[in-house]
């Protein structure tokens, strides 16, 4: 089965986004660290499958050891599955995801979401950047420009439409982000031909 992956820090809102997505009921602020396991469901308007997995990074009350596992269980799952993920989709808090990148670039320190970005499309799953919470982002533009920086991506991020996405889960405004995604099937359709 066609399957499009869910990554992101904890609180982010992908629960909510996939509740947008499908129609399930998930649980949102739920206790992080918790799920360790994919979760998969059908997409209902496509004819593929959503695999939700569990949020990596800071969680509070959670151990550094623990993370760490939580981290190498997703990519494990992805390494193993990549030939039948069809696209990835990192999602991210719009309103923080800037500060919290530049707060853990170093000499030797890769920010998760980056790294993350990048394994994806290392292992040959095209990424789309769900950018989360843009409801709380006055400056839509620069936000996005400087995200398509921090990715290495040249920006205006209006050049990058089939890669980032700005949406609002919460308020069901997704447009971006299935467009962006349908891209990038009927990419991958159209190669098979
Ligand atoms: P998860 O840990 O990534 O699954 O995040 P959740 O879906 O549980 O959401 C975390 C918090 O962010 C909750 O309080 C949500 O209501 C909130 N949230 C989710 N999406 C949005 C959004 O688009 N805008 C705003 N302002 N808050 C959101």
């Amino acid at each position: 089965d066609a399957e499009v992956v869910f990554v992101g820090r904890s609180n982010v809102g992908k629960s909510t986004l996939m509740r947008e997505l499908t129609g399930h009921s998930f649980e949102t602020g739920g206790k992080p660290g918790v799920t360790r396991q994919p979760n998969h469901f059908d997409w209902a308007s496509e004819d593929f499958m959503l695999t939700d997995l569990p949020g990596f990074g800071f969680m509070s009350g959670v151990e550094e050891d623990r993370r760490e596992r939580i981290k190498t269980d997703i990519v494990e799952y992805i390494e193993e599955n990549a030939e039948r993920v069809l696209v990835g989709v990192l999602v991210v808090d719009g309103k923080s995801v800037i500060d919290i990148i530049d707060r853990h670039s170093g000499e030797d320190e890769i920010p998760h979401d980056v790294e993350m970005f990048y394994f994806l499309r290392e292992v040959g799953i095209p990424v789309v950047v769900a950018v989360n919470k843009m409801d709380k982002v006055d400056d839509e533009d620069e936000r996005l420009n400087d995200l398509c920086d921090r990715l290495g991506l040249h920006p205006p991020w209006k050049q990058w439409q089939d890669t980032i996405a700005p949406i609002s889960a919460k308020r069901g405004n997704i447009d971006a982000l299935n467009e962006a995604v349908k891209t990038h099937l009927h990419e991958q359709k159209r190669d098979d031909l």
